[in-house]
């Protein structure tokens, strides 16, 4: 019997607000232990929490961007448990009204596009950080983290393999990168994913019984916990052994994922609505404000781009990965309009570069409006292709203009036809044999000839004259 795996995605996405969810406390990241705290997001007693507008609006994007129904009614709730990382004794997140459902983000496979349904998005705060010490059995904790807003993101069990769970993910990153409400970066935590995942017969409908996998920090490990339990519990049920319901942590060191708790143990949260706060009332006209006030996403951008500057669907994507980076491509292609072009220095020379230094584009020394000057510079023959990329690498080294290297360097392409004669003709006088086998019918020596040119003019003659001039005095005799 054949099995196929059948996964849900519940992503929390750290929301990039200038305070907390129920008090004015920084979110920022890096600060000294317990600096950014309260008796609010301390869980003192008496307190009373204050919804930060912002998170609503930051939800209400993210919903709307992933095609969500916004609940004109929506409840935090209190999620009821004992740890020491959370000081109220209980969280507040969303239980039975959540603020957003049934949504769905579309994923660019290389199979074709596939639809994966969102069941529902829901606001709630994040937890204290615990950090055992090294050395002694000690435990501490940081509250700068309680109170973070966190958007968690639930999907339907649409996804089939560990590449659609990656594709996703990413997805989901790029829009909220594009939204601006979370930065993405899953390896410092602003963005986690658990995954749940059951094996069935192939073809049929039921749902087998399913493992939750957490603690995979990347996009990467995400992929290799799934693949690793698909062959885990595939093991199994060919065995005829029953797969056992629990939570599994995934061992990015060892590559395996190991139980945490099963089912008996699982947390009976006892939630309840939270009567410190007032349900969330939101109509028509606040939605459609917000609705007005979304970005170009990347889906659109990436058509636009097809459309717009007629290039093709995998420029586009790569174009597009980032807000930064397609912005980045607009600028020069609005300084010089061969798109093609450009999108072919972005994605060889300049990202290349990138990668190299580890940078984003963002962090770029060369500036758009210095990129599309070096294509001027080419376009017009005032520099060689070839030459052109020794200049990028000079200018992304010293951020210096195309301009001023070109010419410190002496790299102003030789296009004065007496100047090539001359190193024409020095090239036939040193190669007699060759310039005979030429004559005699071996034509293919004419790139030899040009390669010799390019040589002793340091790369800088203009290829085009330099083949009519030896075609020219080849011919003659
Ligand atoms: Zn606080």
């Amino acid at each position: 019997m054949r099995f196929e795996p059948v996964i849900g995605l519940e992503i929390h996405a750290q929301l990039l607000t200038q305070s907390k969810i129920f008090c004015g406390c920084s979110t920022r990241f890096g600060g000294s232990p317990n600096t950014h705290v309260c008796p609010v997001c301390l869980g003192m007693p008496g307190v009373l929490p204050v919804l930060n507008r912002d998170v609503i609006e930051f939800a209400m994007k993210m919903a709307l961007a992933t095609h969500c129904t916004i609940s004109p009614y929506s409840q935090f709730a209190r999620k009821n448990y004992f740890y020491p990382d959370l000081p109220k004794g209980y969280q507040i997140s969303q239980y039975e009204f959540p603020l957003a459902r049934n949504g769905w983000v579309e994923l660019e496979m290389e199979t074709g596009s596939r639809r994966i349904r969102i069941h529902r998005i829901h606001m709630e705060e994040d937890a204290g950080k615990l950090v055992h010490d090294e050395f002694q059995p000690v435990s501490y904790v940081d509250f700068n983290r309680t109170g973070v807003p966190l958007l968690e993101i639930v999907s339907e069990p649409d996804i089939q393999t560990p590449d659609e769970a990656a594709a996703y993910l990413r997805t989901l990153r790029d829009i909220l990168c594009y939204l601006d409400i979370c930065d993405g970066n899953m390896e410092e935590g602003s963005m986690r994913c658990d995954a749940n995942i059951s094996l069935r017969p192939v073809g049929t409908e039921g749902l087998g019984v399913k493992t939750e996998l957490k603690n995979m920090n990347s996009f990467r490990n995400v992929q290799k916990a799934l693949e690793f339990e698909i062959r885990r519990q595939t093991a199994l049920l060919e065995r005829g052994e029953p797969v056992i319901q629990e939570t599994r942590l995934w061992d990015a060191n060892r590559n395996v994922t190991v139980s945490m708790r099963g089912k008996e143990e699982a947390h009976d949260y006892r939630y309840f609505p939270d009567p410190d706060l007032v349900p969330i009332v939101i109509d028509s006209g606040w939605i459609e404000a917000v609705r007005a006030s979304l970005p170009e996403l990347p889906d659109a951008k990436r058509g636009r781009f097809v459309r717009e500057y007629g290039l093709p669907v995998y420029d586009a994507q790569v174009l597009t990965a980032s807000k930064a980076l397609a912005g980045y491509f607009e600028s020069v292609v609005g300084i010089f309009p061969q798109s093609k072009v450009v999108s072919n220095w972005i994605m060889s020379e300049l990202m290349r570069e990138l990668k190299r230094d580890d940078r984003e584009i963002e962090a770029c020394p060369v500036t758009p409006e210095n990129l599309a000057e070096l294509l001027q510079l080419i376009d017009k023959g005032t520099v060689s292709g070839k030459l052109a990329k020794a200049v990028f690498e000079q200018m992304y080294a010293t951020g210096k203009c195309a301009g001023a290297i070109v010419e410190e360097k002496g790299l102003v392409q030789v296009r004065d036809e007496s100047a090539i004669e001359s190193v024409v003709a020095e090239v036939l006088a040193e190669n007699p044999v060759e310039v005979e086998q030429f004559r005699a019918g071996k034509e293919k020596l004419l790139a030899f000839f040009v390669g010799q040119v390019m040589r002793k003019t340091k790369g800088k003659a203009n290829p085009q004259l330099a083949n009519e001039i030896l075609l020219k005095r080849l011919s003659r005799e």
